[in-house]
């Protein structure tokens, strides 16, 4: 159980919420023994065959929600070649994967076929468990409308469709293949949708594909905020200065980083940073949309297992992930919308524990720093430990205002030739104190509000990328849709990333089960 997960309010067992004695018993295996919130509203409706409506995000507890009733209406009835019974859409890899093993846990007692539909991995094995008979069918909607094509898959014996992390499938560009999908798929299907927000567009799609849902929500789980120290960090404006001021970040707060996530904007920076990283003997690893599924797994395995302990992350490859608690967050750069900033920092000081949030700021991240401070509703302070030794590059305009000491030139990294050396001796950066911090970031919810200033921000974005074609890519929304194409679209722009060439940690190169 994630730590933040609670439990329903009464004293309800999952006994009382109707499901099958085969899948009671691979509960109780699991070691749980209340339903939270969102099982205890969901699944009696689920088991019943009404459609759902399931407003919650990761760590309430919400794939059991749809995974146990799901399992008890599997018991009567088989698959057919080719014929899923139930489809799961999920928007990343990752997800999916994760869906997958849920129902390897709580299918336990069952004897169902399990097909899971991701890119990455050969289209060959897929379509042997689809000419099998899939009883569940998790999937990515590209690859799924890939093998449909293909002629590989038919929808019409779908009973149960469930569309999950919906206001993250807008954020990626996959609602027209919902929509599409969604299409394809019998009336008289039953339908549960999650999505941790309801933007208009996610609305507007359960308006058209729900048939009298029933609406579960719930909130989230715990408050992470007070519990987390946020500051905010100067830093000049190059690469360099940035990675340089994180390396001296992370010196300063040495044991007290039991395991941290660096965020990145871009898939680029992301394998940028990690290369460099791993250059200067930190023990990292990376996580972006362009790594091989095998790839992305091993690091994930690393990162959970404890055998990693920074990962270096983008919004799109990290969101929605079951991540054990976190010590750290470090923003390499200042998320561009707002709300972004609320989850990547909600990855640690979770269960009360204290957790630190370290953003790096340069002097152009002003107004998106003021973008945050206006969303959560209080200014984010300024880490008071001496940086400027650190960030800046003499004669660059753009650096931020100086702090206390002699200002120096900050060590470009060079290729390759300091791969073998250890990072310079610096000044070490004061400790950050562990105070709650006064800042108490709005709920997701709150977001919304803020949808018109993102647009206005994505078309600028937009824009300045136009001349540059994304890549093909079979985990990607099919059409160039221009309603949700937010981050996705960001990052599908930084083609240039790729593998990790002779920086591969020794980790990845044990073999896993994926
Ligand atoms: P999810 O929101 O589905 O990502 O689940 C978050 C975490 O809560 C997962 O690690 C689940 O295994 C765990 N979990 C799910 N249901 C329960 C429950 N009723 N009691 C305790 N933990 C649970």
């Amino acid at each position: 159980m994630s730590e933040d997960t609670q439990t329903a309010p009464e004293a309800l067992t999952f006994a009382d919420l109707g499901l099958s004695p085969k899948v009671l018993s691979a509960v109780t295996d699991a070691g749980y023994t209340q339903p939270t919130p969102i099982q205890a509203g969901a699944i009696p409706h689920a088991l019943q065959g009404k459609d759902v409506l399931g407003i919650a995000q990761t760590g309430t507890g919400k794939t059991a929600s749809f995974v146990l009733p799901m399992l008890t209406r599997l018991e009567k009835g088989r698959a057919r070649a080719r014929m899923p019974r139930t489809l799961i859409l999920e928007p990343t890899r990752e997800l999916a994967a994760q869906v997958e093993e849920n129902f390897v846990k709580y299918g336990k007692n069952h004897r169902l076929n399990i097909a899971l539909l991701i890119g990455g991995v050969s289209f060959d094995e897929q379509e042997k468990k689809l000419e099998r008979g899939a009883d569940v069918l998790i999937a990515t909607p590209g690859r799924m409308l890939d093998h449909f094509e293909r002629g590989k898959l038919l929808l019409t014996g779908v009973e149960i469709l469930v569309i999950d992390e919906a206001d993250r499938m807008l954020d990626m560009g996959f609602i027209p293949d919902i929509e599409r999908i969604c299409k394809l798929i019998p009336f008289t299907r039953q339908t549960l949708f999650f999505s941790a927000t309801m933007p208009p567009e996610i609305t507007k799609l359960t308006e058209q594909f729900l048939h009298a849902p029933i609406r579960v929500e719930v909130s989230k789980a715990a408050s992470t905020s007070t519990n987390i120290t946020q500051r905010l960090v100067k830093s000049g404006p190059k690469p360099w200065d940035k990675r340089e001021t994180l390396r001296k970040l992370i010196d300063a707060e040495g044991d007290a980083i039991k395991n941290a996530i660096i965020f990145c904007n871009r898939k680029v920076d992301v394998s940028e940073l990690f290369r460099s990283l791993v250059k200067h003997d930190y023990d990292a690893g990376a996580l972006h949309g362009d790594m091989d599924q095998r790839a992305r797994m091993a690091m994930l395995a690393g990162f959970r297992d404890g055998k990693l302990k920074l990962l270096v992350a983008s919004d799109v490859a990290a969101r929605g992930l079951d991540i054990p608690e976190v010590s750290h967050v470090f923003n390499y750069d200042v998320p561009i919308h707002a709300e972004d900033y609320v989850h990547r920092i909600g990855r640690t000081g979770r269960a009360g524990r204290l957790g630190k949030a370290f953003t790096i700021v340069t002097k152009s991240d002003t107004k998106y720093v003021d973008a945050i401070e206006r969303l959560t509703g209080l200014p984010v302070e300024w880490h008071d430990g001496d940086l400027s030794t650190v960030v800046a590059s003499e004669g660059d305009d753009e650096a931020p205002r100086r702090g206390r000491g002699a200002p120096r030139r900050a060590g470009k990294e060079k290729h390759g030739r300091e791969r073998d050396r250890k990072p310079r001796e610096e000044t070490p950066v004061a400790q950050a104190v562990a105070v709650a911090a006064p800042a108490s970031p709005a709920p997701v919810d709150n977001v919304v509000s803020d949808i018109d200033e993102r647009r206005v921000r994505k078309e600028a974005i937009r824009n300045g990328n136009a001349d540059r074609k994304p890549r093909e890519h079979d985990d990607k929304p099919r059409r160039d849709d221009n309603r949700g194409n937010r981050r996705h679209q960001r990052e599908e722009d930084d083609d240039r990333t790729i593998g990790f060439g002779d920086d591969m940690p020794a980790f990845m190169l044990i073999t896993t089960n994926v």
